[in-house]
């Protein structure tokens, strides 16, 4: 049996990042996840700070200056244990990983750019693919949004109409179109197949005679999140060429494009750097021996397979990842090595009464408790096993809907635990 130096368990954001730093690192590395995680839900953007108090109308413009005030309010949230100065470095870390492939992330710590959501809303995010930070709204002006009849879920004229009953310095008209074939006609088509079909040189040329005369006078043209999957820098070159104007991409409802590339080349960096990475299997249990991990079990179609390293990263994601399970009679638990978990025990408490709840859902802060170098630990702040580190949304507390922390949790923790076990 192979011993790794480091085994990671999820294949989210939070996961796929550490295992790419450690491999990296020179660490013999095993990532080992059910599945995807969130990556192909949400929009590819890393939030580290959106909105400052959390209720506030106003999206934040410095996440990096506003850090202080949240984490003054927030003394249960994993920035505490990050600390400002490694969420700097984090976000860092990651540009350079993900930018070293075929991705043009953009942003820097002290500014949030302030993007249309699919909605039309305002979705503040620190760091954005270039296709869709081309659609900063403060940069004003006249826009055009794009969209086509057979993608379900995206409708420009909501996104435009929204947009113009804000206070913006932008006046965004909208254009619903016909997509060329082989997408015409079709009923309910999702992004994924529609980036695919903008893969191919013909599908985007006749894209581009539609939207043409649309576009006269915009100097900047929206689209889905939908610019290509493998070709997307070609794809977005040869649009701006051919209409002439700033392209940019708005995120659209799940499946994400943006998220689907952002996998593609984290599991590409990771594979290049001679990590090991297995989709698809489930870890059902772990050993804890005096303070230590000392081996997992995963599943197989005969028996489970016993995998063991001398350091491990657990990047389950909370409830919604799996990593966090609860039952009919208000049990929380972590679902591998059954670590203590900070959760509200009284089920009637785990939900606000209104689904879009100003004061969040009770139930997005349960988690596991952990210290300043992300090891678990139980009531009395003991840690539990030195050589287990917890990153990304199973840390007790990453609730991220309200102040918009999401990703950057995600990347900022994996960040300090790589730094924890390559020292
Ligand atoms: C719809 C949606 C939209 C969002 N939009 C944004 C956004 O625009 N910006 C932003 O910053 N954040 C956003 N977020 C939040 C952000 O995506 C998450 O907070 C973050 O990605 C969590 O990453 P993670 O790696 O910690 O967990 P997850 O992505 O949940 O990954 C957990 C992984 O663990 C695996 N796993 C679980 N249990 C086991 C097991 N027993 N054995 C093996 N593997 C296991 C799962 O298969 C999965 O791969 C959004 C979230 C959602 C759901």
């Amino acid at each position: 049996m192979s011993r790794y130096d480091t085994v990671i368990i999820g294949a989210g954001l939070a996961g796929l990042t550490s295992a790419c730093q450690l491999a990296q690192a020179n660490q013999k590395v095993l990532l080992v996840s059910t599945g995807i995680g969130a990556l192909l839900l949400a929009s590819g953007c890393i939030d580290v700070l959106g909105f400052q108090p959390a209720d506030s109308q106003v999206p934040v413009e410095n996440p990096f200056r506003k850090l202080d005030d949240f984490l003054a309010e927030r003394s249960d949230h994993p920035y505490q244990f990050v600390r400002k100065e490694n969420i700097q470095t984090g976000l860092e870390s990651f540009l350079s990983l993900v930018n070293q492939d075929s991705l043009d992330y953009q942003g820097k710590t002290d500014h949030n750019w302030l993007l249309p959501s699919t909605i039309g809303a305002i979705h503040p995010t620190c760091l954005a693919p270039a296709s869709l930070a081309n659609g900063d709204l403060t940069q004003g002006g006249k826009i055009l949004i794009v969209g086509f009849k057979e993608l379900r879920d995206f409708y420009p004229t909501l996104i435009s109409d929204n947009l113009n009953s804000q206070d913006l310095s932008v006046e965004a008209a909208a254009a619903t179109l016909d997509a060329p074939a082989p997408i015409t006609g079709k009923m309910n088509v999702t992004p994924i197949e529609l980036a695919r079909a903008f893969d191919t040189v013909d599908f985007r040329g006749r894209v581009v005679d539609a939207v043409k005369k649309a576009g006269r006078g915009y100097s900047r043209i929206g689209f889905p999140a939908v610019l290509g999957l493998k070709q997307h820098a070609q794809v977005m070159a040869d649009l701006q060429k051919q209409l002439g104007a700033t392209v940019f991409e708005i995120s659209t409802l799940p499946p994400s494009v943006p998220g689907r590339r952002l996998y593609e080349v984290l599991k590409r960096t990771l594979v290049q750097a001679n990590g090991r990475l297995i989709i698809g299997s489930n870890v059902i249990d772990g050993a804890l021996e005096d303070g230590r991990i000392t081996q997992i079990r995963t599943e197989t179609v005969s028996r489970p397979k016993t995998i063991k390293a001398d350091n491990y990263v657990l990047a389950t994601g909370g409830i919604f990842g799996g990593g966090i399970q609860t039952d009919a009679d208000g049990q929380v638990w972590e679902s591998i090595f059954r670590l203590p978990v900070v959760a509200e025990i009284n089920r009637h408490k785990w939900f606000a009464k209104n689904f879009v709840s100003p004061q969040g859902q009770p139930v997005d802060h349960f988690g596991i408790k952990v210290n300043e170098q992300l090891n678990p630990v139980d009531d009395s702040n003991t840690p539990l096993a030195t050589n287990l580190y917890i990153v990304g949304a199973s840390i007790a507390g990453a609730e991220w809907t309200r102040s918009r922390t999401g990703d950057g949790v995600a990347v900022t923790t994996a960040t300090k635990a790589v730094k924890q076990i390559t020292g």
